[in-house]
């Protein structure tokens, strides 16, 4: 069992109250540990230790706090395997798809902004002879972080790299489903950096989150989840004026055009959509507009690659796919496929209601779904899901599918497949989304700044820009030579 505790001011320690919540293990329904449950005494210690460790944090210089962050990640890829087989016990990820690849991620965040530290730059401004005008970028103060379940370790890693490279100190507040992983990214950080500097917190939303999010002593908000919790954040850094960021949902629409009809972009197809990872990705390429004229034939090849994925247990080295995150998100994911279902026009090509007996009903295991004659004003093709359920969208007419696949609140990502290269840049230009990727759908890159227009978010994070501009604030001096 897995008795975690919290990492406050450099010490290990339960919540105040005493209370814990169960880790479930999503594959199995079972617990197989506890964490605190810290709630608002709890981030009141927290960000008193934050707000402590700043002033001399905030003076070490650039490059030695970079240098830190690399030993950080050096630490961390000694215990990558571990980090995980963690994500995937906690999250129900599959281990080699997914888990692997999330920890390999984790700790390339920590190599990356560890190398940038001496890029935090400020510029002189030419004002004339007689003055000396310059800007300084300077660290905000104590960020409060919080960060979904979906790819818990590099999301927490993407908020304390940057933030403590800039200079600021942190207290991260974990998913509540899965605060395991994040919690050995804390230890790693207590073994290498100054007490007060890294404080994690766990507990629920409402609670620790709500807590953190309205605290007088949070100088930045930077909230990755769910575009409703990013409204509440929002409106708690408007009562303080406090900036925030926010990387909010999607429903990212995925372009075919006639000449992809190809083996290369059916595989695309998948890995946009996530399946290996239970398309439980904000980026998720959910919503799949195909030309009239190859339809048929490309979704039944997108259905065929995605009904031979196999399902199983999340640490099984033959397993693609694993379990979605819990109870809840199992319910609403029915849900979504019951509404499918419903609809007199739409076609199932492949998947459906999860398995309900058998080895596999024991989890919150969900088939890869595709249904096809979708239209883009149904709710399955409006709303996020967060689940395997692909909607599949006929179309003829080039400015009728931008029109379609622009026609949401939503901007995250989006996907256009096609050999011609001027469609292919036209499309990318007309698509209202923070990230357009042309024949190919991989997930984010580092260096790139990444973030969403629209309900998806405010803010670019996951490069150099996004940590100037998310994690520092300018300040312009100015000096009269005449004197
Ligand atoms: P969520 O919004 O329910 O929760 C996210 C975090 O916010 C959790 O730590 C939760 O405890 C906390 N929270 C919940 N209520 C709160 C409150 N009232 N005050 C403060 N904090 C609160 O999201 P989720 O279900 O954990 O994650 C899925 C969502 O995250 C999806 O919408 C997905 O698209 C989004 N997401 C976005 C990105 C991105 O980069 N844009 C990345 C990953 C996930």
């Amino acid at each position: 069992m897995h008795n975690a505790k919290m990492l406050i001011g450099g010490r290990w320690v339960d919540a105040l109250s005493g209370q814990t919540l169960p880790v479930e293990n999503p594959a199995t329904r079972e617990s197989f540990g506890a964490i605190p449950r810290g709630a608002a005494a709890d981030v009141e210690l927290a960000v008193k230790a934050a707000g402590d460790a700043f002033a001399a944090w905030s003076r070490i210089a650039p490059r030695e706090r970079g240098a830190m962050l690399m030993q950080v990640a050096e630490r961390l890829a000694q215990r990558q395997e571990e980090l995980a087989q963690m994500i995937a016990r906690e999250t129900g990820n599959a281990l080699r798809t997914q888990a692997r690849g999330e920890a390999a991620s984790t700790v390339d965040i920590f190599r990356y902004f560890a190398g940038i530290a001496g890029e935090l730059k400020g510029q002189t401004i030419p004002l004339g002879e007689g003055v000396l005008s310059y800007t300084r970028r300077e660290p905000i103060g104590v960020v409060g972080a919080i960060v979904p379940w979906n790819a818990p370790a590099s999301l927490s890693a993407l908020k304390i790299a940057p933030a403590l490279c800039a200079g600021n100190t942190i207290v991260l507040k974990t998913a509540e489903d899965a605060s395991l992983a994040p919690l050995i990214i804390a230890q790693v950080c207590q073994e290498v950096l100054p007490a007060g500097v890294v404080n994690v917190v766990t507990g629920l939303g409402e609670e620790a989150g709500a807590a953190l999010s309205s605290h007088p002593g949070v100088h930045k908000l930077s909230f990755t989840g769910s575009t409703e919790v990013g409204k509440l954040i929002m409106r708690a850094a408007a009562e303080r004026i406090v900036p925030v960021s926010l990387e909010l949902g999607g429903k990212s629409p995925s372009i075919v055009f006639p000449d992809a009809n190809e083996p290369w972009v059916v595989d695309g197809i998948l890995a946009s959509m996530r399946f290996t990872r239970q398309s439980q990705s904000c980026t998720a390429g959910s919503r799949l507009f195909v030309h009239d004229s190859i339809f048929d034939d490309f979704v039944q090849k997108v259905a065929d690659k995605a009904s031979a994925l196999r399902l199983g247990d999340p640490l099984d080295e033959n397993t693609d796919v694993g379990t979605l995150i819990n109870e809840k998100q199992f319910k609403r994911v029915c849900g979504y496929i019951r509404s499918g279902l419903e609809q007199p026009q739409a076609r199932l090509v492949t998947g459906g209601l999860p398995p309900t007996e058998g080895p596999l009903a024991r989890g919150y295991y969900t088939v890869p779904t595709i249904f096809a004659q979708a239209s883009n004003d149904w709710r399955i093709a409006r709303e996020e899901i967060f689940g395997p359920v692909l909607v599949a969208i006929r179309w003829k007419d080039e400015a009728d599918v931008i029109r379609m696949a622009n026609d949401s609140h939503y901007g995250l990502a989006a996907y256009v497949w096609t050999h011609d290269v001027g469609r292919a840049l036209r499309t990318a230009h007309a698509l209202q989304a923070g990230w357009v990727q042309v024949n190919q759908g991989m997930g984010q890159s580092l260096g790139q700044p990444y973030g969403g227009v629209k309900q998806s978010g405010i803010g670019r994070e996951f490069a150099l820009e996004g940590m100037l501009d998310s994690f520092t604030q300018v300040k312009a001096v100015t000096v009269n030579l005449g004197v």
